[in-house]
């Protein structure tokens, strides 16, 4: 059993498509072990996108985060972090595949609708980010 942090980014809360991406999840069969909505703060944003910090898209992607609420996920299945990332789609949506999340609501490389963790540690560096053990069910 696996877990990932997903974020819907401000554009798919924007876009009322908060359902429609968890009901994504569920249909795979992975589980919500943890869930809940907030906006996040430019310091914390830069904190989130630390890895990122050099990159030339930086500034406007922490803007962009901090833009409206977001909802953070934690989701536990097996393998649900590539799985996760498969149902995303490619980071610029011109470059998803069909029936993905970033394919069917992303608008613009920046605001693609959704966030997933890449890798065991940034999962695990990504959900103690958003939410402490108690806050975390087993599913
Ligand atoms: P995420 O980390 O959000 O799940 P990702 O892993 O597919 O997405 P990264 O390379 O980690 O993509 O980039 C993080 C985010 O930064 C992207 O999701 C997108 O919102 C933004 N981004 C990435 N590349 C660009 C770019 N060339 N121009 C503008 N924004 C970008
Ligand atoms: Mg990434």
């Amino acid at each position: 059993m696996e877990r990932t942090l997903s974020i819907i980014k401000p554009d798919g809360v924007q876009k009322n498509v908060i359902g429609e991406v968890v009901k994504r999840f569920e249909t795979e069969g992975i589980k919500i072990a943890a869930m809940k909505m907030i906006q996040l703060s430019k310091i914390q944003a830069q904190g989130f996108y630390e890895v990122h910090k050099e990159r030339p898209f930086f500034d406007s992607l922490t803007d962009f985060m901090t833009s409206g609420p977001i909802v953070v996920m934690v989701l536990e299945g097996d393998d649900v972090i590539a799985r996760n990332r498969k149902l995303m789609g490619a980071t610029n949506f011109k470059d998803a595949e069909e029936g993905t999340i970033r394919k069917d609501y992303a608008t613009d490389i920046e605001k693609n609708v959704v966030h997933g963790s890449d890798a065991p540690e940034t999962a695990a560096f990504e959900i103690a980010y958003f939410f402490n053990g108690l806050e975390i069910q087993n599913r």
